[in-house]
């Protein structure tokens, strides 16, 4: 099922008497999520992914904007009638109820010609629970199970009325990391198998870049950024996008522009044709440096890490706005790393530019 989110806005009123404006937690969100796809809705604490998601599943209503489940406007529909299956971070699970019992839940209450006999709702309750494969468990209440355990409940309840949209807040914060990435593999897996269309939030790019189809980048209420994971990361549209993804971050410098040259200090370090003479915000990916006795940027080494494959060459640069620059280096060229100083060239496709007004990607 397509999604369409059109000028969607949420304010809520002030709560601070002495600053009554209002807080606007969604700004004129304008975007389409494709039928059977994994989105996922990406950015910092309070950008209002989860205020999103509660108008998507109707447990709130926007203030102006609308939304559609395929052709339907559904905008003004009840959340019982929208057909969405909800999981949230902490599972919700009723403790006195087992796991079958917590699964079933969602279809007890059906009425008239939708109802449903104890078989039924037995079958479906079993298929939800083998897709998230706890069906050896229905017995247990939930104070007997893992984390991980519990959150399969919570998503099995959620697929059990077989949704149109499948609506994920947060759903693997409370999981340590190893469960965490069974979990969100999962995810993908169970999403793929239905290929019901699925909005997962979170704040940890990492995760939405890993499972997401597409993912939505969000700052203060407002799109950023829309796309592929990979080419979000390859082509962010502004320093903010280009700093929210990837780990490590992306090293961030002052720089100059003068006569199609990029300036680190007193070095030019990169052609950049076409670009105006100006003052610049400069970022580099960490995969983005090469080391090189006659590298153009020069840097003072701190300490070299090493992780295996690669070695991560942790230095200082008077013009970096990081403490340190974070460089990962081909462990075969760490024998170079010996010496204070530490000359690198750049890949130019690891390097961006940014207005140091607007802090939108300058091109080149
Ligand atoms: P996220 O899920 O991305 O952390 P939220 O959607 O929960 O963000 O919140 C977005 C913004 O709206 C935040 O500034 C938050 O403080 C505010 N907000 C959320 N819910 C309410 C509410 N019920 N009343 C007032 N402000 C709210
Ligand atoms: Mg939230």
């Amino acid at each position: 099922m397509k999604v369409t989110l059109q000028s969607l806005t949420k304010k809520y009123p002030s709560r601070n008497k002495k600053q009554p404006q209002e807080v606007v937690a969604v700004n004129d969100l304008t975007f389409e999520i494709p039928d059977g796809q994994l989105i996922g809705l990406l950015g910092p604490s309070g950008c209002g992914k989860s205020t999103t998601l509660n108008l998507l599943s109707g447990l709130q209503k926007p203030t102006s904007g609308r939304i559609f489940f395929g052709d339907d406007d559904v905008t003004d529909l009840p959340a019982e009638n929208r057909g969405v299956g909800l999981v949230f971070q902490n599972y919700a699970l009723y403790p006195h109820l087992t796991v079958k019992q917590n699964i079933t839940f969602p279809l007890e209450n059906r009425k008239g010609k939708d109802k449903l006999t104890k078989a039924q709702m037995a079958d479906m309750a079993l298929e939800a629970a083998r897709l998230v494969q706890i069906e050896g468990l229905m017995d247990r209440k939930p104070s007997e199970l893992s984390g991980g355990q519990q959150q399969r409940v919570a998503i099995a309840r959620a697929l059990v009325k077989m949704p149109r949209i499948l609506l994920l807040d947060e759903p693997l914060s409370n999981l340590d990391a190893r469960l965490r990435l069974q979990t969100r593999e999962e995810i993908r897996r169970i999403q793929r198998s239905t290929g019901i269309t699925t909005v997962f939030v979170t704040h940890d790019q990492e995760e939405a870049m890993s499972i997401s189809d597409l993912i939505v980048v969000m700052k203060d209420g407002v799109v950023q950024q829309i796309g592929k994971p990979q080419a979000v990361y390859d082509s962010p549209v502004n320093l903010f996008v280009a700093k929210f993804l990837g780990t490590p971050p992306i090293n961030v410098f002052d720089g100059t522009v003068r006569s199609g040259k990029l300036y680190i200090g007193e070095e030019a370090v990169l052609d950049v044709p076409g670009v105006a003479d100006q003052a610049v915000t400069a970022a580099v990916r960490p995969e983005g440096f090469v080391l090189s006795d006659t590298g153009k940027l020069t840097c003072k080494l701190s300490r070299v890490e090493v992780m295996g494959r690669d070695i991560s060459v942790v230095s200082t640069h008077p013009k970096s706005q990081n403490v340190t620059i974070r460089s990962i280096i081909d462990a075969e060229n760490a024998a170079h790393v010996a010496a204070p100083i530490v000359r690198f060239d750049l890949k130019p496709n690891k390097v961006f530019l940014f207005s140091k007004d607007t802090e939108e990607r300058i091109g080149f």
